[in-house]
C-alpha cells in the first residue's frame, strides 16, 4: 500500500531539497495544492501549483475536495483530494506544507506519516535562508519568528529528522517510510 507522507519543518531547513532527492528515487510523487494567490514569474499551472479563483476554491470546500486547507496572507492554500488519491494509486505520495496544514491532514487522514525536518542549529538555518538569497533581510527575520512557533508543535509528528548531512537526512527518511 502506498504511502502518503508529509514533510513540514521551518523555512530553509532544506525541505525543497530533500523533496528534490526523494523524487529523483522514482517511487515518489509530489501533491500539487491548489492556490487562490496569482502565480509568479516562472509558476506554471499544475506545476507549482494549481491557480484557481475565490469562487473554484469555495466550491471546492463545500464539495469536501480538499484534505486540507488554509489561509495564508490573505490567500488560501488546499491539498485537493481527487489529486492525491489518483496520485497514491500508484506512488507514495509527498505533501510539503507548513505545520498547520499538515496536522489537519493527518486529522482527515490519520495513516499519514508525519515527519519534520530539523536544522542541526538555530545558526546554521539562518546561514542557509541567507545563503539561498530569495528572501529580503526582512523577510528573514520575519520567517525566523515563525520558527520558534514550528518547533513547538515538533511533539505532534511522527517522527522528526536533522539534516545535517542531506544524504544521511534522505537516508533516514527512507528507513522510516520503508519501516513504518
Ligand atoms: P526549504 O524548502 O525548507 O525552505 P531549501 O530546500 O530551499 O529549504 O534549502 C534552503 C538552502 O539550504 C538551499 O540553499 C539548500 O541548497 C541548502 N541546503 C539544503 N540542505 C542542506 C544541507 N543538508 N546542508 C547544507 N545546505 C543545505
Ligand atoms: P507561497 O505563496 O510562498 O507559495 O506559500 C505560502 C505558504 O502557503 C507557505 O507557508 C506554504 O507552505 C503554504 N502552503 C502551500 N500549499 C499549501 C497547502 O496545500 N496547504 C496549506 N495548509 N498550506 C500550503
Amino acid at each position: 500500500m502506498n504511502k502518503l507522507i508529509i514533510i513540514s519543518g521551518p523555512s530553509g531547513v532544506g525541505k525543497g531539497t530533500i523533496v528534490n532527492e526523494l523524487l529523483k528515487k522514482g517511487d515518489y510523487a509530489l501533491s500539487i495544492s491548489c492556490t487562490t494567490r496569482p502565480p509568479r514569474s516562472g509558476e506554471s499551472e499544475g506545476v507549482s501549483y494549481f491557480f484557481i479563483s475565490k469562487h473554484e476554491f469555495h466550491s471546492m470546500i463545500k464539495q469536501g475536495g480538499f484534505l486540507e486547507y488554509d489561509k495564508h496572507f490573505g490567500n488560501l492554500y488546499g491539498t485537493p483530494k481527487d489529486f492525491v488519491e489518483k496520485q497514491l494509486q500508484t506512488k507514495n505520495v509527498i505533501l510539503e506544507i507548513e505545520v498547520n496544514g499538515a496536522l489537519n491532514a493527518k486529522k482527515s487522514y490519520p495513516q499519514a506519516l508525519l515527519l519534520m525536518i530539523l536544522p542541526p542549529s538555530l545558526e546554521e538555518l539562518k546561514a542557509r535562508l541567507n545563503h539561498r538569497g530569495t528572501e529580503s533581510p526582512k523577510k528573514i527575520k520575519k520567517r525566523m519568528e515563525r520558527i520558534e512557533y514550528e518547533l513547538s508543535q515538533r511533539d505532534k509528528y511522527d517522527y522528526t529528522v536533522i539534516n545535517d548531512d542531506l544524504q544521511r537526512a534522505v537516508d533516514e527518511i527512507e528507513e522510516i517510510i520503508k519501516n513504518s
